[in-house]
């Protein structure tokens, strides 16, 4: 079963002006694959991204993930479905700055009275994967934008979420830091066969990504596989 698939999906903001932001997106993401999305200012990657995180219903169409339709679910179990089965990381990292490194990455376990001495291990062995094993005490405010953003990664990832959405990851770091963050995603999902749906407007970070979906005016028109490019519409 594939981790997601997107069929013909559509979204039309109603207002004075109706604006139709998605226009038939049909795609399919299986287990371990690290997909990117990239286009211009207003081609829909945005309402695509909240559509999948079901964040934002779309108009028509359908997404589905590990084969189940969290739009179809009550407001209740959507909720829930997102906390299991999603992993977020956002531009602007939003950790908390009250807490360590430590108590940021185990979050979402706590949610879920998860035992403390199980949180500490696996945010150990995550942090140690991602290369921020030595900063577990320190706080947030006192570490690196690229550190913070790592944090952030093994944040997404410690409740092994079926599929991680990154929007801009490396929107807010320099070129280095960008780097050693697309190298931290490179490694989740070459251990930890994590499945990956990037938007960003970097080129860089989306040379990391097996492949990746061209968007504009709401609909898909190219893909580049690694190595290779192919017109889809
Ligand atoms: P991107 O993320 O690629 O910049 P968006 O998904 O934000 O694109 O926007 C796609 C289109 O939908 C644009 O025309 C935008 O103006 C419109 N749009 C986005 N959000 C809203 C909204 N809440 N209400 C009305 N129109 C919107
Ligand atoms: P896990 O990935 O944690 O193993 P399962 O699908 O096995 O999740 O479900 C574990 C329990 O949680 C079951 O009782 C199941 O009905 C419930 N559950 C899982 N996902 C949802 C969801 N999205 N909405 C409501 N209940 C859910």
């Amino acid at each position: 079963m594939s981790v997601l698939e997107v069929r013909a999906l559509s979204k039309i903001y109603e207002g004075k002006v109706p604006t139709p932001a998605l226009k038939g997106v049909t795609f399919r993401m299986e287990r371990g694959e690290f997909v990117g999305v990239m286009g211009p200012s207003g081609s829909g990657k945005t309402t695509l991204l909240n559509v999948m995180a079901t964040i934002d219903e779309p108009t028509s169409g359908s997404v589905l993930i590990e084969g189940r339709e969290p739009h179809q679910m009550s407001e209740e179990d959507t909720a829930l479905f997102r906390r299991r089965k999603l992993g977020f990381i956002f531009q602007q990292f939003n950790l908390l700055d009250t807490l360590t490194i430590e108590e940021n990455i185990v979050l979402p376990l706590t949610l879920d009275g998860t035992p403390v001495r199980e949180m500490e291990s696996r945010a150990a062995a995550i942090a140690q994967r991602l290369g921020i094993g030595g900063l577990l005490k320190k706080y947030a405010f006192e570490v690196s934008g690229g550190e913070m953003q790592k944090t952030a990664i093994a944040r997404a990832i410690i409740h092994r979420p079926s599929l991680i959405l990154a929007d801009e990851p490396t929107g807010n770091l320099d070129s280095r830091s960008s780097r050693e963050v697309m190298e931290a995603f490179t490694a989740l999902n070459e251990e930890e066969q994590a499945t990956i749906f990037m938007v960003t407007h970097d080129a860089v970070a989306a040379s990391y990504c097996h492949r990746v979906i061209f968007i504009k005016d709401g609909k898909f028109y190219n893909e580049i596989y690694r190595g290779s490019s192919r017109q889809v519409f």
